[in-house]
């Protein structure tokens, strides 16, 4: 059978994310301070501060209307790129359940990939520019090589969390292709990007919403 999660569910666990990101505000924002201007960790607090008001309405929507719903909001209260990063893959997740009732294996693989498409091509970036890719990407590799493995749901989520965590932790040793880093002389060799660790974050209540349903 596997796991099924609902707009509500997928809701609830944006509250968990929102939770997670708030608590961290001087860790994320130390992380931005050494490598860009500091302001990643109030960007993302605003968009999912904004989207947790929201909720109850959020969690009343079909998965389709609730993902555009959540782009939408964040394309316009999270600044700087990470806002139409964010806001771009939800329209992008939201495009592929216009008949998807019920989050599945199959289905929020597709949503993750979706995801990381949209980020990939509206930010012309890849895995190893240190940015939020570095964890969403070997994420979703990993998903795909638990589903190709046929894993249970249970090790799926172990793998997934996994790699969002390592991938970035990996951020450290990388040297930044774009954005602030970049104009440092090491180019924030040393240092994690917040965007993926924000990124992981997000993954990790993602899979920990999905084994509660296991
Ligand atoms: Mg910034």
């Amino acid at each position: 059978m596997g796991f099924e999660l609902s707009m509500k569910d997928y809701a609830s666990y944006m509250v968990k994310a929102y939770t997670k990101i708030h608590e961290n505000k001087e860790y994320i924002t130390d992380l931005d301070l050494a490598t860009g201007d500091g302001d990643h960790w109030a960007n993302m607090d605003m968009g999912f501060g904004k989207i947790s008001e929201n909720i109850k309405n959020i969690e009343a929507m079909s998965l389709s209307e609730g993902m555009k719903e959540i782009g939408k909001t964040m394309m316009s209260v999270i600044g700087g790129s990470s806002g139409v990063l964010y806001g771009s893959a939800y329209l992008a997740a939201a495009k592929t359940l216009k008949e998807v009732e019920l989050l599945d294996r199959e289905s929020l693989y597709e949503v993750l990939k979706a995801m990381l498409e949209a980020i990939m091509s509206r930010g012309q970036a890849k895995a190893g520019y240190k940015t939020m890719i570095d964890s969403l990407y070997p994420a979703v590799k990993a998903y795909e090589e638990a589903l190709r493995e046929n894993d249970d749901d249970k090790t799926l989520c172990e793998k997934v969390k996994k790699a969002a965590i390592d991938g970035a932790n990996e951020t450290a040793k990388m040297e930044a292709v774009k954005g602030r880093a970049t104009y440092q002389a090491d180019k924030g060799v040393g240092h994690l990007d917040p965007g993926a660790v924000t990124m992981s974050y997000q993954l990790v209540c993602l899979m920990e919403a999905v084994e509660e349903k296991l």
